[in-house]
């Protein structure tokens, strides 16, 4: 090793030892006949001191130093004189006074600071990346993920479940998204697909008898990308044999809790045991089915007061079997009255943005002797505004707000209010874990498009046992055995009992708008594998990327992904996507009919 210590972990016990760091130059200053380096490697940061009347040659190479240069550093450790420890630094107590200091390399100026956290444009710090990577809060996210993904294999392997690798040239595992595809040199004309998941062969790994399978597998989609979308990322897959529903989750939420409570210990959960929402009361009362539950900010059902009021738009659609919700903000009207018509007239922009009509609300005085304010107060009774009063909960200074349209736009306005007001009033405690499982999802959503039924989840889940009748009957109103895990808004994974039976599977098939012969090209070897003695299982898959993000308390995937892809799929240090070789091409029998656009655009100029 060109090392004896990490420059992390060196202290006053240490004093009086000779040692040999090696690392970059976190920051230099020159004092003239004495030159102190911060030296930098994973671990941290040592000062070091070199001294030109005792080391005249260290010094020289000192003085040279640039930061993220490269050196190597022999001396000895002592206590640092009074008054110049530095208390922020767990090395702070001490410095190594060089002897010799070798340069190991040189650094050009990085294209940003290294040594400090500041807002870096994305762009450079994805070109850069090998240096962003440098960045310490860069090393603490990805090791961050390396203590998540080593806890969860023990804790798996103590559980009795075995990893095991599952292709990546594989064909299509349709979880909702396009495929990537891969061209065949051997058979030309034909195409792997990436998988989108395991799914199937986590599957076939149970009709195999493993019984418990994980693996921390990679999965690509070719999809839009948002915020916390990646083309690859990384799932937690696990699969699991003779089990129900309650047995995957108690399993998953053992391992979550220990997870959390270990890796990130300074993060307390919300909750223990996470509490459990079905699908409607989650869609009802927070609008999305991964509610951030971090905060309140409940929508509550109104309809039966508001359909006695005087309001004609709320009669109106009571009538018409329209709910009305109310959503209590609390302390929201304890403001001017200027900022009380701006603040209610900017939440009202919000829900119109997502297809709302309006947006009613009351702003409760503080004062008991003042009037409640608002455009739609004066249509209720003092009675019905006590009811409303006492339903939510409500008190002086609170803001009420008021939905009611179709049941799908009330629930976007409700999910977009309250990830807007939580944001504004910072509701969200960002240091809080609030895991909960959403149930009893529906098995199918109706595509309007496409006139057919999207499966949920997937069209492995298997539905609830009792609703199965309800297949040929009435479809819509099928639950699956579909559970998600989410936490503070994000679905962080998801998973099912499956079906394990031929005649099930195949029944689905046609109701998501697959003819059989498309279902046996594509699925053939899972319906064949069903007759073989296939196990009752189910499991589940967690992004790995989305809970280091939340661990970590980052805004996006990218800060925990080591080498992630842009918002257009692109790596801007590798640059790829790129065009291949016309030789390349060939073999594959593969001729290139689109051109890139930035090139057409390019010659065309
Ligand atoms: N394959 C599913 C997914 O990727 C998870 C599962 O059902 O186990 O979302």
């Amino acid at each position: 090793m060109l090392k004896t210590h990490n420059c992390g972990e060196l202290r006053v016990e240490h004093a009086g030892q000779q040692v040999v760091l090696a690392g970059w130059v976190n920051r230099q200053r020159d004092q003239g006949g004495v030159i102190f380096i911060d030296l930098r490697d994973r671990w941290g940061i040592t000062q070091v001191v070199a001294n030109a009347a005792d080391a005249p040659e260290a010094h020289a190479v000192a003085s040279d130093a640039r930061s993220e240069y490269v050196l190597q550093v022999r001396g000895t450790v002592r206590v640092r004189p009074e008054g110049t420890a530095n208390p922020d630094l767990p090395t702070g107590q001490i410095e190594v006074v060089a002897q010799e200091i070798k340069l190991l390399n040189a650094s050009k100026t990085p294209p940003f600071y290294i040594n400090k956290d500041e807002k870096i444009d994305e762009a450079r710090r994805m070109q850069y990346r090998y240096l962003d990577l440098r960045r310490p809060s860069m090393q603490q996210n990805i090791v961050l993920r390396h203590r998540m993904v080593k806890f969860i294999r023990d804790y798996l392997d103590a559980h009795g479940f075995v990893e095991i690798e599952t292709p990546i040239l594989f064909k299509t595992t349709p979880e909702g998204a396009r495929d990537f595809l891969v061209p065949s040199r051997l058979q030309p004309g034909k195409f792997y697909a990436l998988p989108q998941s395991p799914q199937q062969l986590k599957q076939l790994l149970m009709v195999a008898g493993y019984e418990r399978y994980f693996q921390i597998a990679r999965c690509f989609r070719d999809e839009d990308l948002r915020g916390e979308r990646q083309p690859e990322f990384t799932q937690l897959d696990l699969e699991m044999s003779f089990v129900e529903r309650e047995d995957v989750m108690q399993m998953i939420e053992g391992l979550v809790t220990a997870l959390a409570e270990t890796v990130v210990p300074e993060k307390p959960l919300k909750w223990k045991p996470f509490p459990r929402l079905t699908y409607t009361e989650a869609m009802e009362k927070y609008g999305s089915d991964k509610p951030d539950l971090r905060y309140g900010l409940e929508a509550v059902d109104i309809s039966d007061i508001a359909g006695k009021s005087g309001f004609a738009v709320f009669t109106a659609n009571v009538a018409d079997g329209k709910p009305v919700k109310a959503m209590r903000v609390p302390g929201a009207a304890n403001v001017s009255g200027t900022q009380l018509r701006k603040d209610t007239a900017d939440l009202e922009a919000l829900v119109r943005s997502v297809g709302a009509k309006g947006l009613a609300w009351m702003a409760l005085p503080v004062n008991e002797n003042e009037e409640v304010k608002g455009p739609v107060g004066k249509y209720f009774t003092v009675d019905q505004k006590l009811q409303l009063v006492e339903r939510l909960g409500a008190q002086g200074g609170d803001l009420i707000l008021f939905l009611s349209d179709k049941r799908e736009v009330v629930y976007d306005a409700v999910d977009i209010l309250r990830r807007t007001l939580a944001d504004k009033y910072n509701l969200a405690d960002p240091n809080v874990l609030a895991f909960i499982w959403i149930i009893d999802f529906p098995l199918f959503l109706w595509d309007a498009e496409n006139q057919r039924w999207d499966p949920s989840q997937h069209m492995f889940t298997l539905p609830m046992p009792e609703d199965i009748p309800l297949l040929d009957s009435d479809p819509g109103k099928a639950r699956g055995t579909q559970y998600d895990l989410v936490c503070n808004g994000y679905e962080a994974g998801g998973g099912s009992i499956r079906i394990h039976d031929r005649a099930l599977q195949e029944k689905i098939f046609p109701l998501i708008g697959q003819t059989m012969e498309h279902a046996k090209e594509q699925f053939g070897h899972m319906l064949e594998a069903f007759e073989y003695g296939t196990p009752p299982h189910g499991g589940l898959a967690i992004g790995v990327d989305r809970l280091a993000m939340l661990f970590a308390g980052v805004p996006n995937i990218r800060e925990v992904i080591a080498f992630p892809k842009t918002q257009t799929g692109s790596d801007l240090m590798a640059h790829a996507p790129s065009p291949a070789e016309p030789g390349q091409l060939e073999e594959l029998g593969i001729a290139v009919v689109v051109e890139d656009k930035e090139e057409a655009v390019e010659k065309s100029s």
